[in-house]
């Protein structure tokens, strides 16, 4: 039996970020994963900037050890490449060629990069990480919730849980009674090769939105050593709809694509091809209740638009932990506090999901794509409005509005 104030189900980046902003603050906690780290998830491995932003907000001191670490790939931006094989380069930063050591991204294989955070819990005296314990049972009592492991060998007493068990979290539905919806979830693949051809000196992460992937798309992400993640994420509901194999959906794109078939010619897969879903934010949800929090991929929050699920599994991760460390000085744990963290998530990470969710819509139709692309090619102010919508909302805001494209086709400014 062990004793604890916090216990988070799941050690991913959602569950060890939410750790280590409590250790930071001096809130000892027990981390509980049914895995045994180092442990692989089927992941793109892309990695935004904001993973180094949150992780400098919380100790600059792990930001500058992961900046140093070996196994990941700086990225300096996206290429887009639309179904008519048009394609522009949009870096996450104007202007970065003058800016060299500032990367704005990397891709780092999630058997490292998950290893690399737990590696730092380790470092904590104030975690106590529990390794190779599935949590399948969780009771809820006057003074806390019972934890109790799949063998039965492991309980958990705690006032209060965080859950970071990702998309197929028990939890999530058992407690919170959220359901995967298919118009709300993604299917993902994804596999290693080494050897494909033409990868960007620079490392720009490809996303190629092939006619057969929309809503969705086919990507290919530059790793150390020349290997590269590449893999395909599509609606659930069209998925399904459609009866789609997305493996041989993946394999048939690097055979048959004309462009890709070349660049693959000499390339090697690397293991197997594995799959997994993306819960979307593209959809508002109570994300806590009576002595718990959802957090990362079990609350639901991956962006709609880009498929990125990391950063925003820590930035609700540190939301959580700041709303933990206010619970605990007031010894109240009650669903109505909890409804603080809700408000921080919507304010947070509202906005921008909600404009993903309009682009995700956008993107159904091929030619728009098409279009700006072909626009974007020749058009510089585009190409930098694009670059800025990395980091502004406001800007994804305009991108999702029918008068943008009105104004694109007329030739008229782009900014007001
Ligand atoms: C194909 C694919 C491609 C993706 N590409 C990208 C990308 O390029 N960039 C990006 O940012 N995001 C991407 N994502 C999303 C990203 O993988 C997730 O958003 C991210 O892993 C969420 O982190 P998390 O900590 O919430 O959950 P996870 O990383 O899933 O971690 C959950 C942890 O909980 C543990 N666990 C589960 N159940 C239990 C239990 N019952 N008891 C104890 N422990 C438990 C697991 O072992 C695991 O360690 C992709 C997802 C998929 C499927």
């Amino acid at each position: 039996m062990v004793q604890t104030d916090i216990c988070i189900i799941g050690a991913g980046p959602a569950g060890a970020t939410a750790a280590l902003q409590l250790a930071y603050m001096g809130i000892p906690c027990v981390v509980v994963d049914k895995a045994v780290f180092p442990r692989d998830k089927v992941c793109g491995d892309g990695l935004s900037g904001k993973v180094l932003t949150l992780l400098s907000r919380i100790d600059p001191g792990i930001a500058e050890r992961l900046q140093q670490y070996v196994f990941k790939e700086d990225s300096w931006g996206v290429t887009f490449i639309a179904a008519n094989r048009m394609s522009i380069n949009i870096p996450y930063k104007p202007g970065y060629e003058k800016l060299p050591g500032e990367p704005r991204g990397f891709v780092c294989k999630r058997i490292h990069f998950d290893n690399f955070l737990v590696e730092e819990l380790r470092r904590c005296p104030q975690v106590q990480l529990i390794e190779g314990k599935s949590i399948t049972k969780y009771d809820l009592r006057p003074d806390g919730y019972l934890l109790t492991d799949a063998s039965g060998s492991l309980q958990i007493r705690t006032k209060l849980v965080i859950a970071a068990n990702g998309a197929h979290s028990g939890f999530t539905k058992d407690v919170a009674g959220i359901r995967m919806e298919p118009k709300h979830y993604v299917a993902g693949i994804r596999a290693y090769y080494s050897g494909i051809k033409g990868l960007h000196a620079d490392n720009l992460i490809e996303l190629h939105f092939l006619k057969n992937v929309l809503p969705g798309y086919f990507w290919i992400f530059p790793l150390p050593n020349g290997e590269a993640n590449v893999g395909v994420g599509m609606l659930s509901k069209v998925a399904r709809r459609r009866k789609i194999n997305l493996k041989q959906l993946l394999l048939d794109a690097v055979q048959s694509d004309p462009v890709l078939r070349e660049r693959f010619r000499d390339a090697t897969l690397r293991g197997n091809i594995d799959g997994y879903g993306l819960p979307l934010g593209s959809k508002k949800r109570r994300l806590s209740g009576e002595r718990y929090m959802l957090v990362g991929d079990a609350a639901f929050l991956i962006d709609p638009f880009t498929g990125e699920g990391i950063g925003n599994a820590m930035y609700s991760a540190r939301m959580a932990a700041q709303q933990a460390a206010a619970c605990i000085a007031a010894n109240d744990f009650s669903a109505a506090t909890m409804l603080a963290y809700d408000a921080n998530i919507a304010r947070v990470l509202g906005p921008e999901l909600t404009m993903s969710t309009r682009l995700q819509k956008l993107i159904r139709f091929p030619w728009l794509l098409n279009m700006l692309m072909r626009l974007g090619a020749r058009n510089k102010e585009l190409q930098e409005l694009m670059t800025c919508m990395f980091h502004e909302v406001d800007l994804r805001k305009k991108l999702a509005k029918p008068q943008f494209y009105l104004r694109l086709l007329l030739g008229r400014g782009l900014r007001p």
